[in-house]
């Protein structure tokens, strides 16, 4: 399918691997330029570079770290005109309640709420005066049902999803649209530390501790960057004009829901 996309221009945040690397290649694949960030640069120049000789599409790349002010000013100046955002970042460690204090809160506000409102506040204005726009957030599966390790996660996400539902009905008559996508487990370094946790709080090993992850999702596996990708490129291209505020699930069936 033509994604009618061809020569659109796009920043994906957090880049370099997982899932924000998975986007990147599907909207390169589509012909979409890039701008590309993560903090480190030795990855994220290889990532350039991969992209660039499979797909032959423009990529700048900005290492930075997005969750601060100073590396979004860096980004978003290196960037210009947008077509289309994909915000993402690391996420908070996991833990139990009473671990957490007021600036453990803080820290992941910044990261995986106050992080995108920021981007979507700064570059809404030019998509809404070219009168076309997309913005895809990297949240979670925990926006639908509570992973309960991840209190940060869970707070700071829901945050971001009432941003979402209410200011992707005020941008949608203007032709921008704005949906989160939620994953799942995916194969990616993050999935590594969520084992490790798992074989550490159970005193099982890292195999035994896959098994355990992956007997709670009925596809019996975990998703893959280039699915999620694929995903985020549709939610990007011309035909999603009408998807509005959704929260789109990736997660093999794992969250046990009629709705
Ligand atoms: P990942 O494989 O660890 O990749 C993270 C990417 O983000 C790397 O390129 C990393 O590069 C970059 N990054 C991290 N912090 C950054 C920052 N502050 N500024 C700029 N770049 C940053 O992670 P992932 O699995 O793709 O996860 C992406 C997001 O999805 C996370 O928020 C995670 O919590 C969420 N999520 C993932 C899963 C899953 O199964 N994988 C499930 C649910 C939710 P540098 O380290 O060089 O900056």
């Amino acid at each position: 399918m033509d994604l009618g996309i061809k020569g659109r221009r796009a920043l994906v945040c957090a880049s370099s691997k997982g899932l924000g690397r998975g986007c990147a290649e599907a909207l390169a694949e589509a012909g979409v330029d890039l701008v590309l960030n993560a903090r480190g640069a030795e990855a994220l120049e290889a990532t350039a570079e991969a992209i660039r000789s499979a797909h032959g599409v423009d990529v700048t790349t900005v290492a930075a770290d997005i969750t601060s002010e100073d590396g979004r000013r860096e980004v978003l100046e290196a960037a210009g005109a947008l077509d289309i955002l994909v915000t993402n970042a690391g996420g908070p460690p996991p833990g139990l309640w009473s671990d957490w204090g007021h600036d453990d809160f803080i820290k992941a506000l910044e990261a995986n709420m106050l992080t995108p409102i920021a981007l979507m506040t700064a570059l809404l204005p030019g998509m809404i005066d070219q009168g076309w726009g997309r913005v895809v957030n990297i949240t979670s599966q925990s926006v639908k049902a509570p992973i309960p390790a991840l209190g940060l996660s869970n707070s700071a996400r829901a945050g971001l999803t009432g941003f979402v539902a209410g200011t992707a009905r005020q941008v949608a008559g203007k032709g921008v649209n704005i949906n989160n996508l939620l994953p799942g487990s995916h194969d990616t370094d993050r999935i590594f530390a969520l084992e490790k946790g798992v074989s550490e709080a159970q005193g099982v090993s890292m195999q035994e501790a896959r098994k355990i992850r992956l007997s709670a999702i009925p596809s019996g596996r975990y998703g893959t960057t280039s699915e999620f990708g694929a995903m985020c490129a549709f939610l990007c291209s011309q035909h999603a004009g009408f998807i509005v505020g959704q929260n789109i699930l990736l997660d093999g069936g794992q969250t046990n829901a009629t709705i």
